[in-house]
């Protein structure tokens, strides 16, 4: 089935999850109002602060909250919320102890005591972590990043409808963290009825260049939308990504490309996290949605098309926008083009590949990698970065 042939027959398209776009946003001056100084408070982690964030523009509709006990043994077992919406990760706020709450309001502050939100408090419960590990991570290991953050997160959990104050975010990475409305009004003045969606969470070589270059022969528009909430160390950071993607810009038609910031927390969840990545996509207007292989995975903790196979195994309605699944792609000095293993029949030993490592260990080093791997205004970035 062609593309324009699934977007006739299919779900319909471009509608956020659950039908309605979730907007929970305080502006400041009801904030003030509210004597939030009364009220027990938390201080949030990034990831929190950055889940509330995602929470409070839309970007989990239908979520208005964190979840409570039902969601969270719902979601972890069985992938979707109590009336049956598919979702693929719990999204939960755990408290100290010490933190005294009961029915009214929690107030939620960041780490130098001013209030980004509250909480109205539904329920507090205990959040049976371990389960949400192994079901939802596949591994109950604590090196792996996302477990250690469950494992890591107090088990008494809050649970209501939250209020966030939505400020602008500092810096040229803060002017491109757009909310779902934001991206939905610019696709309408596009005029783009069809967009894909481009998450990632690494600097954009060829070869992520070529998947959404072959996604935008089919479609009106690319939302590049790397995500910019606390990743693991290591990671390259967002201010220099943003450059790199910014310089990566320059080969794609500024009419049908729109680069925009995803502010939410990596949990590297892989095949779950890859559902949730889409879902997140189909809020911001997206109606396509690029998944690689080992889509969010981390380490060696899951199979190469184990996310592909997820997303494919969805009911269409349910998902509501169209994963688009590639292979790796590489430069084949036999085709001289961009290929995958599904367009090009030569020789490992004729492709131009590079493991992250070596990458690595070559900018580190202040040398370019080939052009046929990596455009040099993008490599140069990446050294100077390295460097400093
Ligand atoms: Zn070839």
């Amino acid at each position: 089935m062609t593309i324009s042939e699934q977007m006739l027959a299919g779900p319909r398209l471009g509608v956020p999850h659950g039908g309605q776009l979730v907007d929970r946003r305080l502006d400041a001056e009801a904030a003030a109002g509210l004597g939030a100084g009364r009220w027990p408070s938390v201080v949030l982690t990034g990831a929190e602060a950055a889940d509330l964030r995602a929470l409070a523009t839309g970007a989990y509709s239908p979520l208005v909250g964190f979840m409570g006990a039902k969601e969270h043994e719902s979601v972890t077992e069985s992938m979707r919320l109590p009336d049956g919406t598919l979702w693929p990760i719990p999204v939960c706020l755990g408290i100290p102890d010490g933190v005294g709450v009961a029915a009214g309001r929690l107030a939620l502050r960041d780490a130098r005591g001013g209030l980004v939100g509250v909480v109205e408090v539904a329920e507090v419960f205990e959040r049976d972590r371990l389960a949400e590990a192994e079901l939802v991570y596949g591994t109950t290991d604590p090196d792996h990043p996302g477990v250690a953050r469950v494992l890591g997160s107090p088990a008494r959990a809050v649970a209501g409808p939250v209020q966030a104050l939505v400020a602008p975010l500092p810096g040229p990475v803060g002017s491109r963290a757009l909310t779902p409305a934001q991206t939905r009004a610019a696709f309408a003045e596009r005029g783009w009825a069809s967009v894909v969606g481009f998450q990632t969470r690494n600097p954009v070589h060829r070869a992520h260049e070529y998947l959404m270059k072959c996604a935008l022969e089919m479609v009106d528009g690319l939302l590049l939308h790397p995500l910019v909430g606390p990743t693991k160390e290591g990671d390259v950071p967002a201010e220099v990504r943003m450059r790199a993607y910014e310089a990566v810009l320059g080969y794609f038609p500024p009419a049908r490309v729109l680069l925009a910031a995803l502010v939410a927390p990596m949990r590297y969840a892989g095949p779950r996290e890859a559902v949730l990545h889409a879902l997140v996509r189909k809020n911001y207007g997206c109606t396509h949605f690029i998944v690689g292989r080992d889509h969010a995975g981390v380490g060696s903790y899951y199979g190469t098309f184990q996310a592909q196979e997820l997303i494919a195994s969805l009911p269409a309605e349910d998902l509501g926008i169209i994963p688009l699944r590639f292979d790796n792609a590489f430069y084949c000095r036999r085709c001289l083009s961009m290929a995958t293993g599904k367009t090009c029949p030569h020789p490992d030993g004729e492709h131009v590949a590079l493991s992250g490592t070596q990458v690595r260990a070559m900018l580190a080093a202040g040398q370019l990698p080939p052009p046929e791997f990596s455009r040099a205004e993008v490599a140069e970035l990446l050294i100077d970065a390295s460097r400093s």
